[in-house]
């Protein structure tokens, strides 16, 4: 019989809300069950008791270029590997890993690395941020690599990841722009909106033509108007869309993530890392595919141009500043960073909640928020010390 662990005495986010004083029974890499109450099991193999803690389900990070000091958009399996603890050891369980704008065959060659690493079951896909993006909104992507959405070119790059591509991110008002939405729904991969300088009218098309995901809403995008209210509004009020936000206070407002949470509801929000090399490594000169960053006070910066280029962000930190700073209820954070993107990525089913049957992907925070536990697959990654 699979070695069980009852972990007990904790505060649990269920979907059905939290429970104090509940216990969780892992068996082997799974859920056996969740109750209300104190734990009855004498003599099993392991119980931990999390006293008064909350357990709440591994995050779920859909948009993610690496960390610990490694890309996943360039590096080796190793280097994505390595990525992979980093965010690992902070609460991150799942993870899509990223790709930036590069040359088509250096991406097509890289996603067939990151197929492989999908296939042991290491990431949860790929996740295509470029090259079909808008040059007016190309942040920190190499201008020269940029190209329009050529419907065979992103076909190109489905059939490289050999099943594993889950997200591609593409200026849908570019020429070819709704075709390869088009495709890619066709292909079971999520359009994202995003480095697009869309209209309002233009977002509402392609998300009718299935687009159904905001690449990092308000980031590379028009900003709201009055008179044009841009891909902002689109994104926002529109039901078939989730949108993902960058909640580590440089990237956003606590005004603009308030807002676009109110406006979209707990249901269509998905905290996202948007992370690179430096997330969980620390200050220095990177690398973003061949772009030259430099990481100062954790805020990374294109070296050429002084664009944001991407973050140092970890989910645990984007939970904890969700309900310390943003004032937002726990079971809503609890759905921005596991359930909503476990239901995109169509994963509903083993992860994203804590529910028997439910690979046991868990992480245990303090009163304040701070992460002290990571278990992923029923082995503890950060085993809580709780003396
Ligand atoms: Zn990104």
């Amino acid at each position: 019989m699979a070695p069980t662990k009852v972990l007990t005495g904790a505060r649990v986010v269920l979907p059905t809300g939290t429970v104090d004083d509940a216990r969780v029974t892992v068996e082997g890499t799974r859920i056996a069950a969740t109750a209300p109450g104190p734990s009855p099991a004498e003599g099993t193999a392991e119980t931990v008791d999390l006293r008064g803690h909350w357990l709440v389900p591994g995050f779920v990070d859909i948009h993610n270029h690496g960390g610990g000091g490694v890309s996943f958009a360039g590096g080796t399996a190793e280097d994505v590997l390595q990525g992979v603890r980093t965010h690992l050891h902070h609460g991150t369980t799942t993870v899509v890993a990223s790709a930036v704008t590069g040359d088509l065959d250096f991406l097509a060659r890289h996603a067939g690395m990151l197929a492989e690493l999908a296939q042991q079951g290491d990431i949860a896909g790929i996740h295509f941020e470029g090259p079909f993006i808008s040059p007016c909104r190309k942040g920190a992507h190499d201008e020269t690599l940029l190209r329009d959405p050529d419907p065979a070119e992103v076909r190109k790059l489905i059939d490289a990841a050999h099943g594993h591509a889950r997200m591609m991110t593409l200026a849908t008002e570019l020429p070819g722009g709704l075709d390869s939405v088009r495709l890619l729904v066709e292909h079971g991969v999520i359009a994202a909106v995003g480095h697009t300088d869309a209209t309002y009218e233009q977002t509402l098309a392609a998300v009718d033509a299935g687009a159904t995901v905001a690449t990092h809403l308000f980031n590379a995008m028009p900003p709201l108007g009055h008179r044009a209210p841009g891909p902002i509004a689109a994104l926002l009020e529109d039901e078939r869309v989730t949108v993902e936000l960058i909640n580590d206070g440089t990237h956003l407002h606590p005004a603009a993530l308030q807002f676009a949470f109110h406006h979209a509801g707990r249901d269509r929000v998905a905290f996202i890392t948007d992370a690179m090399d430096a997330a969980g490594f620390g200050d220095g000169r990177y690398m973003l595919g061949p772009l030259e960053v430099e990481v100062a006070d954790g805020v990374a910066r294109l070296v050429e141009g002084n664009s944001i280029a991407g973050s140092t962000l970890t989910l645990d930190r984007a939970f904890k500043r969700a309900v310390t700073v943003d004032g937002l209820p726990v079971e809503d954070v609890v759905a921005a960073v596991s359930a909503n993107p476990a239901r995109l990525l169509g994963l509903s089913d083993r992860i994203g909640s804590l529910e028997p049957g439910k690979d046991a992907d868990l992480v245990v925070l303090d009163d304040s928020f701070e992460l002290v536990g990571v278990m992923r697959k029923g082995e503890w990654a950060v085993t809580p010390q709780l003396a």
